[in-house]
């Protein structure tokens, strides 16, 4: 019972998250790709992300998630 509020309150706070990760310079024992994944498993917290669109269902940029509606710069 407790896990399956923690799902429901988990699925109901906006957040957003890393989708496009450019790596400059890694002079990390890690892989690029291990960084990029491990970045975009943080749920980041946004007074924004309530009013933002899913990239897909975005309108403004036919998708490409690259507008102001489904991004953040
Ligand atoms: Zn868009």
């Amino acid at each position: 019972m407790a896990n399956a509020l923690r799902w429901v309150m988990n699925a109901e706070v906006p957040t957003i998250a890393f989708d496009l990760v450019e790596i400059e310079v890694n002079s990390s024992v890690l892989r690029d790709k291990f960084i990029a994944h491990r970045l975009g498993l943080i749920p980041l917290m946004s007074e924004r992300a309530m009013g933002m669109r899913f990239s897909h269902d975005c309108d403004a940029c036919d998708g490409d998630g690259q507008c102001e509606y489904c991004s953040v710069d």
